[in-house]
């Protein structure tokens, strides 16, 4: 048998243990903010010393700790880096969700858990993908590198930027990929970037009666929307490679994301996220904070959209603004061989095609592509992401599993 034959004959003999991983997971708590993920990954570094496999865990933080872990083929080769996250959107309100958050219940086909779909399915497939591979590493080429991070929900300075910064030698690679929800029919060759940004307003303030006597920082601030607003919808210039792309995935992520948001992928858009500001009724409201989360489509760049926006805050006496963080657009070859690779083995789980679509979402891949080094995402579907009872289908996490141990494969058996 083929080394793809024996790793699926492997994940089919070790089904029920693959399932219970995940579920170990869930079950660790990792949400970011706080970013206490020191339980997800020991259950991760656990798991590897199951299969033999060392790793090193590096940290820029404390609570944070990054895991690499690689090995080389038998031959030379292309360096292929998987990478994964461990931490989690925050659970929010646990009324609202039917088990608790961190259940890892398996029940009617599904993981339930925060964190079961973003990512930690997609996680633990590559982690499990890494292992099965390391079994058959005498048959391959190149080498494979497992990146797993502890800090990608707030931004990855402490997960993803570290590593690339202090540990290049690590984790840079020929190609780069990721396992986030994009859907098990589409693969992910790019991403939207976001700015966020923090608005201030500040005025005299006075009696709610003398209006004549200062203006409003709430009203300011409303007006300050308005302008805003207009940046909504706004459509840049797609780069030329991009384009059929973008064409041809809007029908898809409409299905995958509801109506119209195929429309969204190549224009910008504006979402005021949070507001604050004044005391009660009958003050004049001296201050307002207003957190905008600006989304930017491919071709455009963090230095115009904060051009437009500070266009914008001259109108205002009293506006200020911080930038809380800084995503920029990115995308990678939709035509590299690793998109064939991810295409062609899911499509052996899938009846429907399987096509590279953009996300509307950032993602730790940018970093990569930022740097010249192609990264695409392939994970589950992204329905409950993030919401209260977040659940992912078992059937989907096996597949993942099964195409990214396949695509891995074939891309350091190309040698
Ligand atoms: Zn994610």
């Amino acid at each position: 048998m083929s080394p793809k034959e024996l790793i699926l004959s492997a994940i089919a003999r070790d089904e029920d243990r693959i399932i219970d991983f995940l579920a170990r997971l869930v079950r660790a708590p990792s949400p970011n903010p706080p970013g206490d993920t020191r339980q997800a990954m020991s259950v991760i570094d656990a798991e590897l010393r199951r299969f033999g496999i060392p790793s090193r865990l590096l940290f820029a933080k404390d609570e944070m700790p990054n895991l690499v872990a690689d090995f080389r083929g038998a031959r030379s080769g292309p360096h292929l880096v998987l990478n994964g996250h461990v931490d989690v959107f925050p659970a929010g309100d646990e009324a609202g969700w039917s088990r608790s958050p961190w259940s890892g219940l398996v029940q009617d086909g599904y993981v339930h858990g925060r964190g079961a779909v973003d990512m930690k399915a997609g996680t633990a497939a590559l982690v499990l993908a890494f292992a099965y591979l390391h079994g058959h590493r005498d048959s391959l080429g190149g080498r494979l590198t497992l990146a797993l991070v502890s800090d990608e929900e707030t931004g990855g300075r402490y997960g993803a930027e570290f590593l690339l910064k202090e540990h290049s030698e690590l984790v840079l690679g020929d190609c780069y990929v990721n396992a986030e929800p994009s859907s098990v029919d589409a693969i992910e060759v790019g991403e939207k970037g976001a700015v966020h940004l923090r608005i201030g307003m500040r005025t005299a303030g006075g009696h709610g009666a003398y209006t004549h006597q200062s203006p409003n920082a709430i009203r300011l601030m409303g007006e300050l929307q308005h302008d805003l607003n207009r940046l909504h919808g706004k459509r840049y210039e797609t780069p030329a490679d991009l384009a059929p792309v973008i064409t041809e995935c809007r029908a898809v992520i409409d299905r995958l994301v509801g109506k119209g948001g195929g429309d969204i992928i190549d224009v910008v858009t504006v979402n005021y996220g949070a507001i604050k500001g004044g005391s009660s009724a009958n003050v004049l409201a001296p201050d307002c904070v207003l957190e905008v989360d600006i989304r930017m489509p491919a071709g455009m760049t963090g230095a115009t959209i904060l051009a437009s926006v500070k266009d914008v805050l001259a109108k205002y006496e009293g506006a200020s603004m911080e930038v809380i963080n800084l995503m920029e657009p990115s995308w990678s070859d939709s035509r590299h061989p690793m998109v064939g690779h991810l295409s062609r083995n899911a499509e052996r789980f899938s009846n429907r095609d399987v096509v590279p679509v953009l996300s509307l979402g950032a993602s730790d891949a940018r970093f990569w592509r930022q740097i010249g080094i192609p990264g695409y995402s392939y994970g589950p579907s992204p329905d409950t992401m993030g919401a209260p009872d977040e659940a992912v289908k078992i059937s989907e996490y096996l597949n993942i599993l099964k195409v990214h141990a396949l695509a891995a494969c074939d891309y350091l058996s190309e040698t």
